[in-house]
């Protein structure tokens, strides 16, 4: 073990303070409260929508579009994922950001992952912020676009009054409008923090942990529909750790994925824009890629087994059919492009083009029926063998 993870830098008293402080309050006031005096459905419905805010401001702001740049957004968009960001207290725009381009670049490294699931689940899920760790060092080299987004500066330069502003003076407010300022602080303000920090945070602990990789298991991250559930589709995460700048975590259409439908439902009436989607056949790709590694592990350990020769070739045919069907792919892809450019060049609009465009299509079509149905017969492979294991 590397001499950082034993390393015991010295502790970050205002993030120990907070975590604590918060927590011991929603564990002890915030239902003592609620056993002396109660809260009511408004409140609770404000408790809803304040968490919801915050969550996705979180997800969908700091995240997907911050980060990793994965779609744009007009001001507005920016400046309420800025406010409801800050409130949801997780440092600023540009020092989640950099902190986490840094997570994706050196996943799983104890050295230079800020939350390395690697040093354990205590530290990727709040020890990293308790203690002023060397892998946690603020460096902006890679955040420079970041730097140039004048809601994200403004954010930042301001961040203590804003938080001060989200946390106490929104709940406080709508306390004083429902008329129970002390009972709306505890439920808005206190237990809404505490949960949306453990729920985010669950993000870079549990959904490295607990989980299937259907995509890649070039690192930890795991796909997990019932942490989608509580962070907003976010539990989609070894497909993010894949394909970092699709604004889709949860890719199919069928997945909990309600930061993807945000982004979506906002492009519709052009509040957001240039949403990026990978290529469809570049996932099926990892997912075969993928059927295939569990294949050869299943006949690895089974290779005492008779008639595995037999297994074996079948297998080698696939791959060889698989390798095939991808360099055809990237060769009519390569054509698509250059007809394209040429189309444009001479600005041609004729019939034989759009002949010729529809042939293209239905050669793509076909490859990623083949794709899929070798998919269907490595998934069926797999199950069969499995069932030996
Ligand atoms: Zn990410
Ligand atoms: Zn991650």
């Amino acid at each position: 073990m590397s001499e950082t993870v034993r390393e015991k830098a010295p502790l970050n008293w205002v993030t120990t303070i907070l975590f604590s402080v918060t927590f011991a309050v929603a564990v002890t006031a915030v239902p003592v409260y609620g056993f002396l005096v109660g809260y009511d459905a408004v409140q609770w419905l404000m408790f809803v929508i304040v968490l919801a805010f915050c969550g996705m401001s979180i997800t969908a702001g700091y995240h997907r579009l911050w980060s990793h740049r994965a779609y744009d957004a007009n001001w507005l968009v920016r400046s309420f994922f800025a406010f409801w960001g800050a409130c949801a207290l997780q440092n600023s725009i540009l020092i989640w950001g950099s902190g986490h381009r840094r997570h994706h670049r050196h996943v799983d490294d104890i050295e230079k992952d800020p939350y390395s699931i690697n040093r354990g689940f205590w530290f990727a899920h709040i020890g990293w912020m308790l203690r002023n760790y060397k892998s946690g060092t603020v460096d902006f080299a890679n955040s420079q676009d970041l730097q140039r987004d004048p809601i994200v500066m403004f954010q930042h330069k301001y961040y203590l009054p804003l938080v001060l502003l989200s946390n106490i003076g929104v709940p406080a407010l709508l306390g004083y409008l429902h008329g129970d300022i002390v009972g709306t602080l505890l439920l808005v303000g206190v237990l809404r923090l505490v949960v949306s920090h453990h729920v985010t945070f669950f993000i870079n602990s549990l959904c490295h942990i607990w989980g299937g990789q259907p995509y890649t298991n070039t690192n930890t991250a795991k796909d997990n529909f019932f942490l989608a559930l509580v962070t907003y589709g976010e539990g989609y995460h070894n497909f993010h750790h894949y394909f970092q700048t699709d604004y889709r975590n949860g890719v199919r259409w069928w997945q909990f994925d309600p930061t993807k439908w945000l982004i979506n439902a906002l492009s519709w009436v052009g509040m957001t824009s240039n949403l990026r989607r990978v290529p469809d056949f570049k996932i099926q790709e990892a997912l075969v890629q993928m059927q295939f590694e569990k294949a050869q592990a299943h006949l690895s350990l089974l290779s005492h087994l008779p008639n595995m020769e037999a297994w074996k070739e079948n297998l080698e045919k696939e791959y060889q059919q698989f390798v095939q069907t991808m360099t055809d792919w990237k060769k009519l892809r390569a054509e698509w492009y250059e007809q394209k450019r040429q189309e444009f060049a001479e600005k041609k609009q004729e019939l034989q083009d759009k002949w010729q465009r529809a042939a293209v299509r239905t050669r793509f079509m076909e490859m990623e029926y083949m794709l899929k149905m070798q998919r269907k017969r490595l998934q069926l492979f797999n199950m069969n063998f499995a069932s030996f294991a």
